[in-house]
C-alpha cells in the first residue's frame, strides 16, 4: 500500500501544493516512516475555499434527489474499497484489524449511506404564523479532524455538509492521512462538480488556522482536543462564523450499588470494553467507572484478570485487541499520566507505565487500570490511551451522579443497574451527550456532541444534518 502523496485535491483536481514541504506519515508498530504528504499552505487554503465557493453557488441549487445520489454513490465507493481503508487505518495509526473494518472503514459508509433518510425526514419547509420557513445550505464548510478515528470524523462532516447542499474543504489529520485521500480518490472517480469537495493536508496552525479564518469559510466543523478546539473558535468569532467543536471527555461509567453477580460481572467487561476500544484512544472512552465502595475490592479483582483478555500486538492479527499508540509522543503523554498519578497516590492494579515485555518495538501503553479518588489530576483530566480510573463513592446515586459531572467534560457515559428504570433515571441527570443504559450500543445515527469543554455542536444522524443548514423566514 503506497502511503506517499504528493498532490492535494483542489478544484476537482490532484495539483501540487504551493509549498515545498512535507510531512511524515509514521507506522506505529514497526516505528518506521512509511511515507509522506504535502504540508499544506494557506495559500493552498485560498485556492480550495475559492473553488468552494464557487461550487457552492451550483450545488446548493441541485436537487435533493441527486444530492442523495451522490452520497449513496460515495457509500458504494467506499465499501468497494473498505478493506484497503482498513488497511491504511491500521497502519498508519495502528488501529487494531477487527476495530479498521468495522468502524475505521464500515462508519463512514453508514454516514454516507444514512443520508438518504435523513434528508427524506428533515423539514426543508414548514410554516410559523404566516411564515414559510425555508432551509438553507450553510455554505462552504470548513471540517478539520483528528486521526482517532480519522475516516469516521471526516464522514460525519462531509456526508450531511453534501447532503445539506453545503460544499466543503478537509484538513485531515497530519498523522494519519491516508484514509482522507482514498476518499478524494472516490469522490474524484463519482465525477463529483468541482470544487464541491477538497482535501488540504497540513498542521493545525498553518491549514487549520488558515481555514478557520478564511472569510469564504461559512462554517467551521472541528474535531479533536479541547485546547485546539479554542483556538478554532476564537478565529472562527473574528469572522464570526459558525463553528461546531466535537472536543476531548473524560466519561463516567456507573455501577449502582444493586448489581451483583452475573450482571455486574457484565457491567465491567461492557465498561472495561468502552474503555480500552481502538486502544483507548477515543473521545468517547468511558475512562472512569465509578463503583460503590462495597464492593470496590471484587471490581478490582474481576479487572485485574480481565484486561488480560486484551492482547496487545500486531495491529494487522485478528487477535490483537491493542494496538499501539498513534505516536511517540501519545505513548510518552500517556505513560506521564501513569507515573504521576502513582505519584500522586494512586494505586496501580494493572498494567503500568513500562513497555510491554514481549513487544520491544512499538508506540505500546499497557491496558492499565488505576484507583484513585475523584477530583484527583487522573480523574479529571483526558489521558487518550488505555488507561481506566476507578473511582469509589459511598453516598448512593446523588455521589455518583455528581461525580461523574465533576469534571470540565460531557461527552458520554454509561449507567448500570439491576433495576432498569432506575438506572435511566440516573442516566438523564448526567450532563452529557450519550449515555449508554446496561449497555445500550453505540448507534451512529443518534446524534453524538458534548457538554462543556467537550465543545458544542451534535453530529450524525437529523441533528447532525440540521448542523450545515440555516433557516430563511418568507413572510407571506
Ligand atoms: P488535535 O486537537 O491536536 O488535532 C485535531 C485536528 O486539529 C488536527 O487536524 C490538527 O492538525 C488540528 N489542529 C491542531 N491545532 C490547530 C490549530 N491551532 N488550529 C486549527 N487546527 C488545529 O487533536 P488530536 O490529537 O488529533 O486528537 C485527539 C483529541 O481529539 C482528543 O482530545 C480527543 O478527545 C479529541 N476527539 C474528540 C472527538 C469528539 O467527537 N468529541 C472525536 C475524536 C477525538
Amino acid at each position: 500500500m503506497n502511503h506517499t502523496r504528493d498532490t492535494i485535491y483542489v478544484d476537482g483536481a490532484w495539483i501540487a501544493s504551493t509549498g515545498t514541504g512535507t510531512l511524515p506519515v509514521t507506522n506505529p508498530f514497526t516505528e518506521e516512516v512509511i511515507g509522506t504528504v504535502p504540508e499544506g499552505t494557506p495559500e493552498d487554503v485560498d485556492k480550495a475555499a475559492k473553488a468552494a465557493r464557487r461550487a457552492f453557488e451550483e450545488w446548493s441549487q441541485v436537487s435533493l434527489d441527486d444530492r442523495v445520489k451522490a452520497c449513496t454513490q460515495i457509500a458504494e465507493g467506499l465499501q468497494a474499497r473498505q478493506q484497503e481503508i482498513a488497511l491504511s487505518a491500521a497502519t498508519e495509526m495502528g488501529a487494531p484489524w477487527q476495530i479498521a473494518v468495522m468502524v475505521q472503514a464500515g462508519l463512514p459508509i453508514i454516514s454516507f449511506a444514512s443520508q438518504e433518510d435523513l434528508v427524506r425526514h428533515l423539514d426543508w419547509e414548514s410554516t410559523s404564523g404566516n411564515s414559510l420557513l425555508v432551509r438553507q445550505p450553510v455554505g462552504v464548510v470548513g471540517a478539520i479532524t483528528p486521526w482517532n478515528y480519522p475516516l469516521h470524523q471526516i464522514a460525519a462532516k462531509v456526508a450531511p455538509a453534501l447532503a445539506a447542499g453545503c460544499s466543503v474543504v478537509v484538513k485531515p489529520s497530519e498523522l494519519v492521512p491516508g484514509v482522507a485521500y482514498i476518499l478524494a480518490e472516490v469522490m474524484h472517480e463519482i465525477g463529483l462538480p468541482a470544487g464541491l469537495f477538497n482535501l488540504v493536508p497540513g498542521v493545525g496552525p498553518v491549514v487549520g488556522e488558515a481555514i478557520a479564518s478564511h472569510p469564504l469559510v461559512d462554517m467551521v466543523s472541528f474535531t479533536g482536543s479541547t485546547r485546539a478546539g479554542r483556538r478554532v473558535a476564537e478565529l472562527a468569532a473574528a469572522g464570526p462564523k459558525r463553528t461546531s467543536l466535537e472536543l476531548g471527555g473524560k466519561s463516567a461509567s456507573i455501577l449502582l450499588d444493586d448489581l451483583t453477580g452475573d450482571a455486574l460481572t457484565n457491567a465491567l467487561a461492557g465498561s472495561l470494553t468502552g474503555c480500552l476500544i481502538n486502544s483507548g484512544q477515543t473521545c468517547s472512552a468511558l475512562t472512569r467507572l465509578l463503583v460503590p465502595r462495597a464492593v470496590i475490592d471484587e471490581v478490582l479483582g474481576n479487572l485485574e484478570v480481565f484486561v488480560q483478555f486484551a492482547p496487545m500486538g500486531d495491529p494487522l492479527d485478528p487477535a490483537t485487541q491493542q494496538g499501539p499508540l498513534v505516536s511517540k509522543v501519545q505513548q510518552e503523554r500517556v505513560r506521564d499520566y501513569i507515573r504521576s498519578a502513582v505519584d500522586d497516590g494512586a494505586r496501580l492494579v494493572a498494567g503500568g507505565p513500562e513497555q510491554p515485555e514481549n513487544l520491544p518495538k512499538g508506540f505500546f501503553v499497557k491496558p492499565t487500570v488505576l484507583l484513585a479518588e475523584a477530583g484527583t489530576r487522573i480523574e479529571q483530566e483526558e489521558v487518550f490511551g488505555p488507561v481506566l480510573t476507578v473511582v469509589p463513592y459511598d453516598g448512593g446515586d446523588e455521589e455518583a451522579i455528581r461525580i461523574a459531572n465533576g469534571t470540565p467534560y460531557g461527552l458520554s457515559g454509561a449507567v448500570w443497574g439491576a433495576d432498569r428504570e432506575r438506572a435511566i433515571r440516573v442516566a438523564r441527570r448526567l450532563r452529557t451527550g450519550q449515555v449508554g443504559v446496561n449497555g445500550g450500543v453505540f448507534n451512529p445515527t443518534a446524534p453524538f456532541g458534548g457538554f462543556g469543554q467537550s465543545g458544542y455542536g451534535r453530529e450524525l444522524g437529523a441533528l447532525g444534518l440540521e448542523e450545515f443548514t440555516a433557516i430563511t423566514s418568507l413572510q407571506l
